[in-house]
């Protein structure tokens, strides 16, 4: 069996239910059990989460987001209004950390919802066979060329 042989799925709508904390699968089951604490699967369709290797992309995306809004709103106001200082200096750290709060959760849903979607990592039902090729010893590469002729 080939990975391109199972049913297709579907990256905005897997991406949409975990952006909205639900469970790729299905829609229904809660995504986390707590604030970024993904649960080890889904209560209403037994989806497994145990493959999703969101590391560090949430934050990234996140902070990408947030940046782009805080920086514009900034510099907006900055050319069409005369604030005084201490506003500036209590409004853009507030409205990061804000921003970043609201948005984490959801950006880390949809970036597993997107890994469901496209079965990457451990929802790849041939995960262990694809991922064989990818544990490699140090000079397995100057062996490899030197089995295949080339100097
Ligand atoms: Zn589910």
């Amino acid at each position: 069996m080939d990975t391109q042989e199972l049913e297709k799925r579907s990256i905005g709508q897997a991406m949409w239910r975990g952006f909205k904390c639900r469970c790729p699968n299905c829609g229904d089951g809660h995504l986390f059990g707590r604030f970024l604490k993904v649960m080890p699967a889904c209560s209403e369709c037994g989806q497994s989460f145990e493959g999703q290797r969101a590391d560090d992309l949430p934050p990234y995306i996140t902070i990408t987001i947030v940046a782009h809004i805080v920086v514009g709103l900034n510099l907006s106001i900055e050319r069409a209004s005369d604030w005084p200082l201490w506003w500036h200096m209590t409004l853009w750290p507030a409205l990061t950390i804000v921003l970043t709060l609201l948005l984490i959760q959801p950006v880390k849903g949809a970036t597993i919802g997107y890994q469901w979607a496209m079965r990457m990592h451990g929802f790849d039902p041939l995960g262990d066979v694809h991922d064989a090729g990818l544990h490699t010893r140090p000079g397995d590469g100057v062996r490899a060329l030197n089995n295949a002729g080339v100097k």
